[in-house]
């Protein structure tokens, strides 16, 4: 049977897309009655104006949830890109090579069985993407459509997710999900940002994160509902003491330390709990 295309575009809600960019992460469009927007970039393999032109002819904005190659790799494909200031750098420099290490390894773990793409695919660019600033409580309006952005600082410092009331959907990118990476960030952080996701909670009833059927997984689906709270609990378990901390495999075969409990594995630093100088979350 030949292999799939590099994305595969699924209805997730009324006006609402999610592009699976190989089984190597997620992105998102959210259409109103004027404007549209897109979530992410993912890692560059596709020729994002042509795909997203399938769903919308609207003009659209493009949000980055956060800095990571897989989520930045085709943002040189537009001029300038909604990012917070703490992971604003990131589009300076891509990492073309890591991006290729990335395909493969996601493609060994199955993506190769299912999606016709290689690393080859990369449209590497010199260009860099202006960078527009993302921040709390900043709106899009869509027509009809208004998406929130929340600060959710933890996978990355400058971590940030929406809210699209209207829908009832939280687009998270990586900062809550069954495995969370808590990433240069201490976990007191990582729990404010979950706090922060945890306070709109009546605003959502599914979380989509930056990453639907991962690698050779033909699944779209959002997070079990379980997510947060059981996240939450790890952090608060972390920086009580209490925590069960033990050595697992993370991603590529990198060992981790990490912490489980019900739905979630959250991997973090245990040298960075608290930083000097911040807030305790609890
Ligand atoms: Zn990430
Ligand atoms: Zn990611």
């Amino acid at each position: 049977m030949a292999n799939l295309t590099t994305f595969q575009i699924s209805e997730i809600a009324k006006d609402t897309y999610v592009i699976n960019e190989a089984g190597m992460s997620a992105m998102f469009v959210v259409k109103g009655s004027d404007r549209a927007l897109l979530i992410d970039c993912g890692v560059g393999m596709t020729d994002l104006k042509a795909v997203v032109a399938m769903v919308t002819d609207l003009p659209y904005d493009v949000v980055i949830t956060h800095g990571h190659l897989d989520h930045i790799g085709g943002a040189a494909q537009y001029e300038e890109v909604y990012i917070h200031k703490a992971d604003a750098d990131t589009l300076q420099a891509i990492p073309y090579d890591d991006l290729a290490d990335y395909v493969e390894n996601l493609g060994k773990m199955g993506a190769y069985d299912v999606y016709h793409c290689s690393p080859t695919d990369i449209r590497r660019s010199d260009k860099v993407s202006k960078a527009l600033d993302l921040h709390e409580g900043m709106t899009f309006d869509l027509g009809g459509r208004i998406l929130e952005v929340i600060e959710t600082p933890g996978h990355t410092p400058g971590s940030c997710s929406l809210i699209d009331k209207k829908e009832r959907i939280l687009f998270s990118g990586d900062a809550c999900n069954v495995n969370t990476l808590c990433l240069g960030c201490s976990v007191n952080t990582l729990l404010k940002g979950l706090d922060n996701i945890k306070s709109r909670e009546a605003d959502f009833d599914r979380n989509f994160n930056g990453h639907v059927g991962y690698a050779g997984m033909p699944l779209v689906s959002s997070m079990p509902e379980t997510v947060l709270d059981d996240a939450i609990h790890i952090c608060e378990t972390i920086l009580d003491g209490t925590a069960d901390i033990v050595e697992v495999d993370g991603l590529f075969g990198r060992k981790s330390m990490a912490v489980m409990y019900g739905a979630v594995r959250v991997c973090i630093d245990p040298q960075r709990l608290i930083d000097d100088g911040e807030a305790p979350a609890r």
